[in-house]
C-alpha cells in the first residue's frame, strides 16, 4: 500500500451528531481509524465544522431543479456565538479519539509502517474566530493547523460559492479586512489557507498577498465539470505557478460533467481530474483531498478503507503515486508551517 494523506473529511461532523467514537469501525459513514488503516491512510486533514442545524438535513432535499441544472438556497450566514462554542465541542472529540498532528516531524511519523493514523486540524469556514483574530493564537495552542476562509457561505472574512450546476467560482465580493488581516496573520504564524468554497475573487485576493503556496484543500477542474466549487484553470495555473496544490475531492456530483448524484460512477471519472490537473501543472501540484462524510463519492470508493483502488487505476509509477498519495502534501506542509 502506498500511504495517504489525504487532504479533507468530515469525519468529526459525523461523530459529533451521532455520539460515536472514530476510534471504532462504524457502519456509517466513510471514515474512522480502522477504516484509515485498512486502506493505508496514514494521515488527514479532518474538519472542525459548524452547520447551521444541529439536526442532520441531507441536502438532497434542498435541491431544486432549474431550467439547466439544479440548485441548493444559499446557506446564511453563521454567528460567531453559534459558531465558537460548537466548534469547542468539535474540537473536544478530536482531542479525545485522535493523534494530533502538529509538526512535520509529527506528520513524518504517521508515514511509517505501523504508526497510529495521525489527524491534522482544520477549521472548515473560519467563524469559530472572531473578527479582530483575537482567539487565533488559543485555536494554534491547541493544535489547528488549517484555516478555511470560508464554506459556501458568506462570513466576516470572504465569501464562499454557493451550490448550483451549472456556474462559475465568480460570484460574490473578495475578501473583506478582517479576511486580508487573517491571511496575514496565518502567514505569519505558518497556518496553512486552505481556498475551498471560497469564491474567485477571494482566491485571487489571497493569491495577491500571501506569501505560502495556494492550496485547495477538496476541489475539481471546472472545465471538466462546471461547479462553482471547482476550479478555473486560471486558478488551477495560480495554484501550479505558486508551488502549492489541489486535492481532488472523490464526490460524484462535483466531478461528473453533468453534475448528477450517480454511485456507479466510474473511478476514471475521478481520476481524469487528477491527470487533467497533472497535465496542466505537472503533477507535483495535485493530491487527494476526499471529502470523506460530506460528499457522494462512488460506491467503488466509499470509505476510507477503499483509498487504494483510486490509485490502482492510475497508470503513472510508484514514485509518481507516491507525490499524489502523500509527497505533494509534505512538500507543501514543509513549506507553510513554521516550527
Ligand atoms: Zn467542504
Amino acid at each position: 500500500m502506498i500511504p495517504v494523506i489525504d487532504g479533507h473529511n468530515d469525519a468529526l461532523l459525523r461523530a459529533w451528531r451521532s455520539g460515536e467514537s472514530l476510534r471504532e469501525r462504524s457502519e456509517e459513514g466513510h471514515l474512522d481509524l480502522p477504516r484509515m488503516r485498512e486502506g493505508g491512510v496514514a494521515a488527514g486533514f479532518f474538519a472542525i465544522f459548524v452547520p447551521e442545524d444541529d439536526y442532520e438535513v441531507d441536502p438532497r432535499e434542498a435541491v431544486v431543479v432549474t431550467e439547466d441544472g439544479w440548485e441548493v438556497p444559499f446557506a446564511e450566514p453563521l454567528i460567531f456565538e453559534r459558531a465558537a462554542p460548537i466548534a469547542h465541542e468539535v474540537l473536544a472529540i478530536a482531542e479525545r479519539d485522535l493523534t494530533i498532528v502538529r509538526t512535520i516531524a509529527d506528520l513524518e511519523q504517521c508515514l511509517e509502517a505501523g504508526a497510529e493514523p495521525g489527524a491534522i486540524l482544520h477549521l472548515e469556514g473560519a467563524e469559530p474566530i472572531d473578527a479582530g483574530l483575537d482567539n487565533l493564537d488559543d485555536w494554534i495552542e491547541r493544535g489547528l493547523r488549517s484555516i478555511g476562509i470560508v464554506w459556501s457561505r458568506p462570513n466576516a472574512f470572504g465569501c464562499g460559492v454557493p451550490f448550483h450546476y451549472p456556474g462559475t467560482p465568480d460570484e460574490g465580493p473578495g475578501l473583506t479586512d478582517a479576511g486580508r488581516n487573517l491571511v496575514r496573520a496565518c502567514n505569519e504564524r505558518g497556518v496553512m489557507l486552505d481556498l475551498a468554497h471560497l469564491n474567485e475573487q477571494g482566491f485571487f485576493d489571497v493569491a495577491a498577498i500571501t506569501d505560502a503556496p495556494l492550496v485547495v484543500s477538496h476541489s475539481a477542474a471546472h472545465s471538466l465539470a462546471p461547479m462553482p466549487r471547482s476550479l478555473t484553470d486560471e486558478e488551477i495555473d495560480a495554484i501550479g505557478d505558486s508551488g502549492g496544490l489541489v486535492g481532488v475531492v472523490f464526490d460524484t456530483v462535483m466531478t461528473r460533467s453533468d453534475g448528477d448524484l450517480v454511485f456507479d460512477t466510474h473511478l476514471d471519472v475521478i481520476a481524469g481530474h487528477i491527470e487533467y490537473i497533472a497535465e496542466r501543472i505537472g503533477l507535483d501540484h495535485v493530491a487527494l483531498g476526499s471529502d470523506f462524510d460530506g460528499c457522494y463519492p462512488p460506491a467503488a470508493l466509499d470509505d476510507a478503507s477503499k483509498m487504494q483502488a483510486l490509485l490502482e487505476v492510475l497508470r503513472w509509477s510508484d514514485d509518481e503515486l507516491a507525490k499524489l498519495a502523500h509527497g505533494n502534501w509534505l512538500r507543501v506542509l514543509r513549506a507553510t508551517w513554521k516550527s
